[in-house]
């Protein structure tokens, strides 16, 4: 079968440097695989890079055969990729309902996939748990059947059921709707029994690739040599991703500061927070508008 994601000698990395040197992955229509390896190996930036969130420092990424360099936007809009972050990306101030509409899918096969959404429709996404909010995330991915989904860490510090209930909806896209998925799991065992192969990657590189059956039988050899060492209980990994977050939190602020005071013209100070919506409408209207006028 065709692949549907083929990275070619993938290098991916920051300001040109490569953390990950080579990845040869593979991922086909209805495969679920996942990527296991220790903290700091290039997993989360493999992930990004395939997204199109970042730009390749060298190497290919392949989708359906078509070497692809677009911005992660249009890949999701053209090339039916959906990516998942531990992020658990809900609109808290919609309803379960609107968060699901909001993705472009139907309402209908989200809730096919995650019946138990249904009784929530009419709550806000802020007043759902941790792992409801997941749930809703997965499902807004994918009720749009995307063609791959990329799911980084998508059970963090979520409780053990919950684990199996996102891991098993994945499992389900894959067999119903044929979506291939390339995963990112802490829980390594729970990961494997839902995935069809797995990859091993160590300081930036494929160590090991292996049908998931045979992966979990050898799964306490892969953990001794590969795994463990890393000494970071979940709680101080939930942590350190928590500052990861916050920093990048904190980056995308400055950027919309900056954005308003070029905007506006008035120091963020000065200004009321509530009228900032307000500008970037008006941005978003003038630029429409130019777009038009240009392909006229
Ligand atoms: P983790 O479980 O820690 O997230 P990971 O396998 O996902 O592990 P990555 O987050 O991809 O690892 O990080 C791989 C390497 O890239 C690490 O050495 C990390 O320090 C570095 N790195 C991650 N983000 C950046 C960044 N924004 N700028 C520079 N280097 C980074």
């Amino acid at each position: 079968m065709r692949p549907l994601l083929q990275t070619r000698n993938l290098q991916a990395g920051y300001q040109g440097r490569a953390v990950v040197q080579g990845a040869d992955i593979i991922v086909r229509p209805g495969e679920v695989v996942c990527l296991l390896g220790p903290n700091g190996a290039g997993k989360t930036t493999t992930l990004l890079t395939i997204a199109g969130e970042l730009p390749p420092v060298d190497g290919l990424v392949m989708l359906s055969n078509v070497p692809t360099f677009t911005p992660m936007y249009q890949r999701v809009r053209d090339g039916g990729i959906a990516l998942v972050t531990e992020e658990r990306l809900v609109f808290t101030k919609m309803s379960t309902r609107d968060n699901l509409r909001i993705g472009g899918g139907s309402v209908e096969a989200a809730l096919a996939l995650f019946p138990e959404l249904e009784s929530r429709l009419s709550v806000r996404g802020g007043m759902l748990s941790g792992g409801e909010q997941q749930m809703l995330a997965l499902a807004r991915a994918l009720s749009r059947k995307p063609a791959l989904l990329l799911a980084d860490e998508l059970s963090l510090g979520l409780a053990p059921l919950i684990v199996d209930r996102l891991l098993s909806a994945v499992r389900d896209a894959a067999d119903q709707q044929g979506t291939g998925a390339l995963i990112v799991e802490q829980h390594a065992r729970k990961a494997l029994k839902y995935a069809d192969r797995m990859y091993l990657m160590a300081r930036g590189q494929i160590l090991l690739e292996l049908p998931a059956a045979e992966a979990i039988a050898r799964l306490d050899e892969i953990e001794e040599a590969y795994l463990r060492g890393t000494a970071e209980t979940e709680e101080d990994h939930i942590e350190r991703k928590r500052r990861k977050d916050k920093k990048k939190q904190w980056r995308r602020q400055r950027v919309r500061e900056r954005e308003l005071t070029r905007l506006t013209g008035s120091l963020v100070s000065t200004r009321r927070e509530e009228d900032d919506e307000f500008y970037f409408e008006k941005e978003q209207i003038r630029r429409d508008r130019a777009m038009r006028e240009r392909r006229r």
